[in-house]
């Protein structure tokens, strides 16, 4: 599938982004085949590179000839995650990081400096709370919150500093949705730069800089692996950003391993159809729930009265595998059903073919102040399900066992 239409073994795979949809871009883009002629991408687990004189090495150490050098620097495996990523978000470019915290921490570090004010949205990641909170603020960089939904709120919150807005839609655990474009806009005018974290959605489901951000972070641990083995993340956006974001990570190392970015490499060629299977069953889940007369709420965006439907038909394909429900009753009932389900892990990981079931209140958003949680929403009768790849009827069944308890 070379662009001359030449089935040489020795050209390269690569395809050219204006031929191909997204779907054949997930699977075909972004890789060179070695000399070996393999079909599957090779793997280089390699920390650094020979040189074949003393005056190429110099050269390659002054930059003054492009070419790999040093892991840390540049490896064709996290090259090819990166190139094929960076097609299947619409962007121009992406970089790896370790973990999906390193490619916040990147963007952070790399782009704002002591004195700007970051403009961020309640419900983001617990860590990335507590990384703003803990740790970028000894650097003298402000942080705010302000609710996802709420434009008006993330309007008035803007200071004349205020130089990123970051937000996480869908939101954990609630599915709250916010609107990509508007806040695009409003960050825009502001001079600031909008960094959307996608990890709950994916490129497969929802490309934000097609709305206007300006950078896209993932948590590769999560859907783009999809079987929970890998941690990594990404950032992805313009070529001038994300070579400030390379800096940074060149100097200062949380890059990702050439084993990992393999792993995701090729867990990009099915994310489509994995995205559009736990959305299926998550979506057959929260009608059940919905139905069910333990429950006294479900929310999923995909459900036609969640605030967030609208925009999440706008914004996104389908809506994803996370679905949250209050039970009637308290803690007590909550924690009944998650620990008579016996299928179902117990986890808070998220991303996963297999289901996980955690009680937010107390695991994932137990670091939160009453006030804090009872305004996101997150009452003691909350559970979410990150539904994964089993056969739904499965799935109910396991829920039931507990639901039957209460
Ligand atoms: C897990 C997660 C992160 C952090 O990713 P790690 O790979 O665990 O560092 C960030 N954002 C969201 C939405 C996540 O779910």
């Amino acid at each position: 599938m070379s662009d001359s239409g030449s089935k040489d073994n020795n050209q390269p795979t690569n395809v050219s982004v204006e031929a191909y949809q997204q779907a054949t871009l997930a699977i075909r883009s972004g890789y060179q085949r070695s000399h070996e002629a393999e079909h599957s991408e090779a793997m280089f687990l390699t920390s650094s590179y020979v040189f074949d004189s003393a005056e190429l090495a110099a050269k390659h150490f002054s930059n003054e000839l492009n070419g790999n050098v040093y892991s840390r620097y540049t490896n064709p495996t996290v090259r090819a995650f990166e190139e094929r990523l960076a097609v299947m978000e619409g962007g121009e470019q992406a970089v790896a990081t370790s973990s999906g915290m390193a490619a916040t921490l990147s963007v952070v570090m790399s782009l704002l400096q002591s004195g700007d004010h970051i403009l961020c949205s309640k419900d983001v990641f617990g860590s990335t709370r507590v990384m703003l909170n803990n740790y970028i603020v000894k650097f003298g960089v402000q942080v705010s919150y302000v609710s996802l939904t709420d434009l008006d709120a993330w309007q008035q919150a803007i200071q004349p500093n205020t130089k990123m807005l970051f937000c996480e839609t869908p939101s954990n655990p609630m599915s709250e949705v916010a609107d990509l474009e508007a806040l695009a806009a409003m960050s825009k005018k502001a001079g600031a730069l909008f960094v959307v974290d996608n990890c709950f959605c994916t490129p497969a489901l929802q490309r934000p800089l097609q709305w206007g951000a300006d950078l896209v972070v993932h948590s590769a641990t999560k859907y783009l692996d999809g079987q929970g083995r890998c941690l990594g993340g990404a950032v992805v956006g313009n070529s001038e950003l994300i070579e400030k974001i390379v800096g940074f990570l060149r100097a200062a190392g949380p890059t990702m391993s050439p084993f990992n970015a393999w792993v995701f490499l090729k867990g990009l060629e099915t994310l489509r159809i994995r995205m559009q299977a736990h959305s299926a069953n998550a979506a057959e889940l929260a009608s059940w729930l919905n139905n069910h007369p333990k429950v006294t709420k479900v929310f999923y965006a995909g459900l036609e009265d969640h605030p967030g439907h609208g925009l999440a038909v706008k914004q996104q394909s389908d809506f994803g595998g996370v679905v949250s429900f209050a039970v009637s009753g308290g803690r007590e009932q909550a924690w009944t059903v998650i620990d008579n389900t016996r299928m179902l892990s117990l986890t808070a990981n998220l991303g996963d073919t297999k289901t996980t079931i955690v009680h937010p209140a107390t695991t994932t958003h137990g670091r939160l102040s009453d006030e804090e949680r009872q305004e996101a929403g997150i009452g003691q009768n909350l559970i979410r399900i990150a539904v994964g790849l089993e056969d739904i009827v499965d799935i109910k069944n396991d829920l039931q066992l507990g639901l039957d308890l209460i």
